[in-house]
């Protein structure tokens, strides 16, 4: 499982998630997390299976759900403040570790 894969390269990374949820159709989000559940991330697997578009391929994917936990994390890390930007580098400093590892 992709969750686990993340924990096994940053162990405690997901400690305080209690919930991922798969969020069904086409939101507007390839991922959210709301203040008022700081122990949630919602992923919106068909959302990021639509941007895939031909590199539907399962590594592909693999890689655009860790950038897009990450990317929530980053949010939660956060504490929703400074906006995208610490969930940009946090996905991007996760995505460089997995991106190294091909
Ligand atoms: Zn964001």
């Amino acid at each position: 499982m992709l969750v686990a894969q993340l924990e096994s390269q940053k162990p405690g990374y997901f400690a305080n998630i209690k919930h991922i949820i798969v969020e069904p159709g086409q939101p507007s989000h390839f991922g959210k997390v709301e203040s008022d559940k700081p122990d949630t991330i919602f992923l919106s697997l068909d959302k990021i299976k639509g941007i895939m578009g031909a590199n539907k391929d399962p590594e592909s994917m693999k890689l655009a759900i860790i950038e897009t936990l990450a990317h929530e994390m980053g949010h939660l890390n956060s504490k929703f403040e400074g906006g995208e930007s610490p969930a940009d580098s946090e996905a991007h400093r996760i995505m460089e570790i997995f991106n190294a590892k091909r």
